[in-house]
């Protein structure tokens, strides 16, 4: 019996989040005395799975794959999992990772708990910690299947290296014509800039700017700091900036190492959505703003007078620091 992870990839290139995952797995498999094998889909650069205790890598390759697909994912999961005799299979809870890991478990009729934040409380009875209700909470989350597939937070366990040698093996699931019955038809990305969901840090602006002709210092903030942008929910409502930025409840969930918040008041919706981030930095003119309640670090200031000073300060720290 081996921990089976799912090592997502993009662009042919593993993403952190399967690096947390292996490094979340070694750990546990440490603990039960067993090994970690990682299911890689068209991926260049499997082997660094090693650094963080992967014993084997799956390697499935085959260009019908190279768009995410939820069905034919989760058949190759079921598949590797027969292979390794897995009891416990672990899957980022990304975008991607959300839609797969309740189809693994219905697959290998296992019990699934998402968002689980720490290693498991007990395993027997496997208790697992996960957050609830929009991460305002913790639940502590028991599963009793005998196979369990646990949803790993973003940005949650983080990285452990150690490494361990790890042997390639090519792995050719058997994918039928089900499996494809939904098509990507076309990707459209935003080009040149950083992404939401990748993002180690997020400068985030809302309707204290204004209005839309006043983000060129967002994106300077951003720029300097290599932060993807991001924005509160009616400013994409009213198209001051693209949906693609609204981040909260009902946008984009960010689980970044530092979010900074300009001009926006803290709603619950919005925190619900931004509060897994480590760092909270805010900067609001009104004191009372609910956001103060959940920041680390807050600045009661004019965006217009404070934005502009960091950025001159940290251009300055990076060229004393280059
Ligand atoms: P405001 O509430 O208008 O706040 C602007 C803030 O800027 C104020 O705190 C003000 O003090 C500050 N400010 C003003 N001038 C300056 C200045 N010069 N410098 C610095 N600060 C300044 N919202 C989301 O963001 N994401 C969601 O996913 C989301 N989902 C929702 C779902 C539902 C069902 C509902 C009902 C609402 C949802 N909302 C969501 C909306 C949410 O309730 C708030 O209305 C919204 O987050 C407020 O946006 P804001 O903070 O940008 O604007």
């Amino acid at each position: 019996m081996s921990i089976l992870i799912y090592a997502e990839s993009a662009e042919g290139k593993l993403k952190k989040v399967a690096f947390e995952a292996a490094s979340y797995a070694k750990k546990i498999a440490d603990s039960l005395g067993t090994t970690v094998t990682a299911v890689a889909i068209n991926t260049n650069n499997a082997a660094e799975l090693g650094n963080y205790g992967v014993n084997k890598v799956l390697k499935v390759t085959n260009d019908k794959l190279v768009n995410f697909n939820a069905k034919a994912y989760a058949d190759i999961m079921k598949q590797a999992a027969e292979k390794e005799t897995a009891k416990i299979i672990v899957i980022p809870s990304t975008t991607d990772g959300n839609y797969l890991a309740p189809l693994v478990a219905v697959n290998v009729n296992a019990g699934f708990a998402s968002n689980v934040v720490a290693l498991p409380v007990s395993t027997s009875p496997f208790q697992v910690k996960r957050t609830a209700f929009s991460n305002k909470a913790f639940n502590i989350t028991e599963i009793n299947t005998d196979i369990k597939v646990i949803g790993l937070a973003k940005n949650s366990f983080g990285l452990t290296e150690n490494p361990t040698t790890t042997s390639e093996e090519d792995f050719t699931p058997s994918l039928n014509d089900a499996d494809f019955a939904v098509k990507v038809t076309q990707v459209d990305k935003a080009t040149g800039k950083v992404a939401i969901a990748d993002a180690e840090i997020v400068v985030s602006a809302g309707r204290g700017l204004k209005g839309p002709e006043n983000w060129g210092m967002v994106e300077e903030l951003a720029s300097v700091l290599g932060a993807a942008t991001a924005c509160s929910k009616p400013v994409s409502d009213m198209d001051w900036r693209p949906h693609s930025e609204h981040v909260g409840q009902t946008g984009k969930p960010v689980a970044a190492n530092l979010y900074i918040a300009i001009g926006i008041s803290g709603a619950i919706q919005h925190i619900a959505g931004i509060n897994a981030s480590k760092v909270k930095v805010v900067i609001n003119t009104d004191p009372e703003a609910p956001f103060f309640k959940v920041a680390d670090y807050g600045i009661v200031g004019d965006a217009f007078e404070v934005v502009p000073k960091l950025i001159e300060k940290l251009k300055a720290f990076k060229t004393n620091n280059a």
